[in-house]
């Protein structure tokens, strides 16, 4: 029979070794020591998936019913003094999925720079808000948002937007006002008498004096 070198291990249900890297570490020791589980993750997720299937429903039920009790077991301050960290905790981690994304996506907004984090945005590149929504089956930003973007992997066609170049780009047909240069407002005729007080639209012809 073939013994396992230092770097791999025999997987206890299907018996084939494999490299180290292909068992789920269970346990971390403070000296940085990590044990790994006994079965392959291909066994191991077989075995989930079935478990799951079979007993899932009722280990929710459990679940549910000891949460219920818990929460039911305490006074008033205790629950007050639980919801606090419960939020504490949600706000903390809905915290670290938008330093992720703006991490990936900049600190900044693509357009004007603003760098204000209270200002920014995430932005659907090439669509409006609409489109964004479609496309992600997200009707508002925020966490959804950030768990989506991180769980399809940072998709190229987002961005980082303050929210004056959004609603900029939603009133201008998808360009923001701030990317239409060059004095183009008086080419277009745009006065305070004139009727058209809108800046120009995609497609409109722009002519550049320079
Ligand atoms: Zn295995
Ligand atoms: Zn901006
Ligand atoms: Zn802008």
């Amino acid at each position: 029979m073939e013994i396992p070198s230092e770097d791999t291990k025999r997987c206890s249900k299907c018996h084939k070794i494999k490299p180290l890297n292909k068992f789920l570490p269970i346990h971390i020791r403070k000296n940085g020591k990590e044990y790994k589980s006994n079965r392959c993750r291909e066994c191991y997720n077989k075995y989930n998936k079935a478990w799951r299937a079979k007993e899932g429903n009722r280990y929710k039920d459990i679940q549910k019913k000891r949460w219920h009790d818990r929460l039911n077991a305490m006074n008033e301050n205790e629950r007050l003094e639980f919801n606090k960290r419960m939020a504490q905790k949600t706000r903390a981690s809905n915290k670290r999925l938008k330093d992720l994304v703006y991490e990936v996506y900049g600190h900044q907004c693509t357009c004007c720079g603003e760098s204000e984090e209270s200002f920014l945005t995430i932005d659907h590149v090439n669509n409006d808000g609409a489109e964004q929504r479609r496309k992600t089956g997200i009707k508002n930003g925020g966490t959804v948002l950030y768990r989506w973007l991180i769980k399809n992997g940072f998709p190229k066609d987002f961005q980082v937007l303050c929210w004056n170049c959004q609603w900029g780009k939603v009133k201008n047909n998808g360009i923001c006002p701030h990317s239409v240069t060059c004095n183009d407002y008086p080419v277009m005729g745009v006065g305070s008498s004139d009727s058209k007080h809108s800046a120009p639209q995609e497609g409109d012809n722009i002519v550049c004096p320079a």
